[in-house]
């Protein structure tokens, strides 16, 4: 078959600041590195359009095809939507509210788009990533909040009837503050695993500590640098063995794990895979470590290894694979997958 023949599917990402975008051919293999353009989402949905024209030209540019060989998209946003028709802003512009995206864009790029959350685009990147992979997986990433996604053996999310499923950061776990307190959560009420777990509990926790007599000396203190700066250093600290970078990170891991307890009894995914930032890092099996620790507090063992094969896992937790392409490649396989 002559090039110009074949069939591309693309895999759109928006995020806050960048769109990610990447194609693969009918057999689903990648044939693009990543493209990336400016995200325009808090410009209005018609100037992100544009920028999602522009991204679909760049790909198919570097894989030497037409704009009209690509056949079908997958395009995801960070807000909840109901197949394409956005419930709720997030970080985008108002105009994005009430909107059938999935539709709109689909007559403006006259091929069929499937739309989901970044949270899920992300659990299907890791399930199309993990190609001998077919059962279910469950995907949690701790970042600035915290994304969720349930991929259904052969490969079908789960969106629940509203697309409202898996809001994952948003269940309640049973820690205070020291004051007693429930920390305050981005959506609006108290106590949620995301309050515990995010970049921005992260934060939250380390001005608490660094206020404390027994870290007046620690070098956090001496630095002139923003809160936000901060948390990102303590990665590095805890790289290095940092007293207090390791008390931090314990303590979010072990209410991570906590939680995630409950998320596995109610979803028995078999396969937890661990995204965001933290996948980076180099000790990232000791936070993991922390992670089974709370995990393994609140799960029945049943839910960690088979009572019957004591060496079997019933539930087994891996690292994510994708990185931050994973929202595109999963938005990519995705639509070879429904309109290849
Ligand atoms: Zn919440």
């Amino acid at each position: 078959m002559a090039s110009s023949e074949r069939s591309y599917f693309a895999g759109l990402d928006i995020g806050g600041t960048t769109i990610k975008s990447v194609l693969v051919d009918e057999k689903a293999e990648k044939v693009t590195d990543i493209v990336e353009v400016r995200s325009l989402v808090d410009k209005g949905y018609l100037s992100t359009f544009d920028q999602l024209e522009e991204a679909l030209g760049l790909l198919a540019k570097d894989a030497g095809i037409t704009v009209q060989q690509i056949r079908g998209i997958g395009l995801d946003v960070p807000a909840a939507n109901s197949d394409g028709v956005i419930w709720g802003k997030a970080n985008l512009a108002s105009d994005w509210v009430g909107k059938n995206i999935r539709q709109l864009f689909s007559e403006r790029a006259g091929v069929p788009v499937y739309m989901t959350n970044d949270g899920n685009a992300a659990a299907l990147g890791e399930y199309f990533v993990r190609r001998k992979h077919f059962g279910s997986l469950m995907y949690v990433a701790p970042g600035t909040g915290l994304a969720g996604g349930l991929v259904m053996p052969a490969g079908e999310i789960y969106n629940g009837s509203n697309g409202l499923a898996l809001e994952v950061g948003h269940i309640s776990v049973p820690f205070r503050e020291e004051d007693g307190e429930l920390p305050f959560c981005s959506c609006g009420w108290h106590g949620c695993l995301e309050a515990w777990v995010s970049l921005v509990a992260l934060r939250r926790r380390i001005k608490l500590e660094l206020e404390k007599d027994v870290w007046k000396d620690h070098p956090l203190n001496a630095v002139d640098a923003p809160i936000e700066e901060k948390a990102f250093m303590l990665r590095d600290f805890a790289e290095s063995n940092d007293e207090l970078a390791i008390q931090i990170f314990k303590q979010q891991g072990y209410i991570f794990g906590y939680g995630l307890a409950d998320l596995i009894r109610v979803f028995d995914p078999g396969l937890v895979v661990i995204g965001g930032g933290l996948a980076e890092t180099s000790f990232r099996e000791t936070y993991l470590q922390w992670v089974l620790e709370g995990f393994e507090e609140r799960a029945w063992p049943i839910y960690h290894r088979s009572p019957i094969e004591q060496d079997t896992f019933t539930t087994r937790f891996e690292w994510a694979l994708g990185g931050d392409s994973a929202g595109a490649l999963g938005m990519a396989f995705a639509a070879k997958e429904k309109f290849g």
